[in-house]
């Protein structure tokens, strides 16, 4: 497996950076995790977009295009020869010396690996707790920002790990619904769709998106906006969004069974449509 690594590619065994890298030292970078489907790069323009946004955010100048970041992705899936492939692509900061100055790091450090990924699509449900962890509101690290810095999230797992579930949801600074620990969340009531929107402390999913999108188009009526828990132990639906996830229906909550614990209706229609898609809305990785 080759990794791209500062504009080469290198061995994964030999794909190592420094220790005085910002990104390891501080968590000071921003990365996408991103798909590709049967010779397809999932929505690959908006991955880099939000790349760029991220990095934008955090002041961080990536010295290359969009164009160019897309082409490295492209390459790496062919250096690789995969179709099917969980892509990470990350920047930092870049080597500096010990203290935490952004100005110290001259060159920002570049790396994207791709490793070969099945579609998932065959969940039954997951069960899930809320973290008493909440969600960084969006004046202190805005979630928006996908940054290198997923404590927050990692906090909320080892909760859902104790608990002995398979996720935990994170509440805002106000006690509302934000999002999983990386993934955005949906709940269904008589037949309406609702997430909460980006200003309740959630990374604005390209898979949230996509199922907006998607359910539009099926004639649903999407509303994003404040959720409380109850609306979520009462709803008729609950499912997640990510893109390792894909779509995931939720069946019990803090020991609520959601509905009757089995998939919902409408999410089972938007995970045929997402799978009907998701190799239509992308980039061509070989001509
Ligand atoms: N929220 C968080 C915190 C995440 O890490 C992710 C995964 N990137 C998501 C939501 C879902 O975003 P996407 O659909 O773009 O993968």
């Amino acid at each position: 497996m080759k990794v791209y690594l500062n504009g080469k590619f290198v061995d994964k065994e030999d794909a190592k950076i420094s220790v005085y890298d910002h990104g390891l030292l501080y968590g000071d970078g921003v990365f996408e995790g991103i798909r590709a489907y049967d010779g397809v790069v999932f929505k690959l323009k908006e991955h880099i977009d939000r790349l760029y946004d991220s990095a934008k955010s955090i002041c961080l100048k990536i010295p290359m295009s969009k164009e160019e970041m897309e082409k490295v992705v492209i390459e790496t899936l062919r250096v690789n020869n995969l179709r099917d492939a969980y892509i990470r692509l990350v920047v930092t900061r870049g080597v500096g010396d010990l203290g935490l100055d952004p100005r110290k790091c001259k060159n920002p450090t570049i790396f994207c690996i791709a490793e070969p990924m099945k579609p998932l699509l065959g969940e039954d449900g997951i069960r899930v707790i809320t973290a008493s962890v909440r969600r960084l509101p969006v004046d202190v690290l805005n979630p928006a920002v996908k940054s290198l810095n997923y404590l927050n999230s990692i906090l909320a797992k080892i909760q859902a790990n104790y608990a002995g579930v398979d996720e935990a949801f994170l509440l805002d600074a106000e006690g509302y619904v934000a999002e999983g620990t990386g993934d955005n969340i949906f709940v269904v009531k008589n037949g309406v769709i609702k997430t909460p929107p980006v200003s309740s402390s959630v990374l604005r999913g390209i898979t949230r998106d996509t199922v907006i999108d998607l359910a539009k188009e099926l004639g649903y009526e999407v509303i994003e906006e404040r959720l409380t828990l109850h609306e979520l132990y009462v709803a008729d639906e609950v499912f997640i969004t990510g893109t390792a996830a894909e779509i995931v229906p939720v069946i019990e909550i803090d020991g609520r069974k959601i509905n009757d614990g089995k998939i919902g209706e409408i999410t089972k229609k938007l995970r045929e449509k997402f799978k009907e898609v998701r190799t239509k809305l992308g980039t061509k990785i070989y001509e």
